[in-house]
């Protein structure tokens, strides 16, 4: 299997070589086209196999794929949450990596930072919003920030957020989004809880175990 092969656009392409990839991990490889294809996935992935990778390249493919212009302000299209700041600002990177040599735009946000450039942030176009869950609702909460224009929603390691107690938050902002959107969720584990809420977020997902 090559990135190539996964049906991955050029300027895709050209940024993994850049990162020095050669080959797709197995994580990848099973993920992307079925991220592509456009359903809700389910994944088991750890850190380390390259999960970030996994759901960040297709879905900067698709966004660019059905790029528009104008586009309103403070209106991302792509939402991935994520349960440490460490992690958004880590997601975050690997989303400004992947789509370096494409016309999208990412902004990162979580708490315990003033809120003030992150309002100023928002006045702008914004792609791809990776942020962590409650300070996502202050700006919910403040009206700076407007998700009916979400197209894809990413949880990434559910699991941990979960055992962080944002369950309430991640349904109170599941609440604001379009019904007709892909999901994609990434979890470690798999207790009953994360089953419970991957039930009924995701329609007919395909799996990926590694
Ligand atoms: P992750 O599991 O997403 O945290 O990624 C783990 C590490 O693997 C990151 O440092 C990535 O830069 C790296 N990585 C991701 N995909 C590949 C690949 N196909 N080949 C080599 N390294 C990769």
């Amino acid at each position: 299997v090559t990135f190539a092969s996964l049906g991955l656009a050029a300027p895709l392409l050209r940024a993994i070589g850049d990162a020095g990839y050669s080959t797709p991990t197995p994580i990848q490889a099973q993920a992307i086209p079925q991220v592509l294809a456009g359903g809700d996935l389910l994944a088991a992935a750890q850190t380390g196999t390259g999960k970030t990778a996994g759901f960040t390249l297709p879905l900067l493919h698709m966004l660019a794929a059905t790029h528009a212009h104008p586009h309103p302000p403070g209106r991302p299209r792509c939402l991935i949450l994520t349960p440490t700041r460490e992690l958004a600002a880590q997601v975050e990177e690997s989303v400004k990596t992947y789509g370096k040599h494409l016309p999208l735009s990412s902004l990162v946000m979580f708490g315990g930072v003033n809120i003030n450039p992150q309002i100023a942030a928002l006045k702008k176009r914004v792609d791809i919003l990776v942020a962590t869950p409650g300070r996502l609702l202050d700006h919910v909460g403040q009206k700076t920030l407007d998700l009916s224009g979400v197209e894809i929603l990413v949880l990434d390691e559910a699991d941990r957020m979960l055992d962080m107690g944002f369950i309430r938050d991640i349904r109170k902002i599941l609440a604001l989004l379009p019904k007709k959107r892909q999901n994609l969720l990434f979890s470690a584990t798999f207790s009953d809880e994360i089953r419970h809420l991957a039930s009924g977020l995701l329609h007919n997902p395909g799996t990926v175990e590694v």
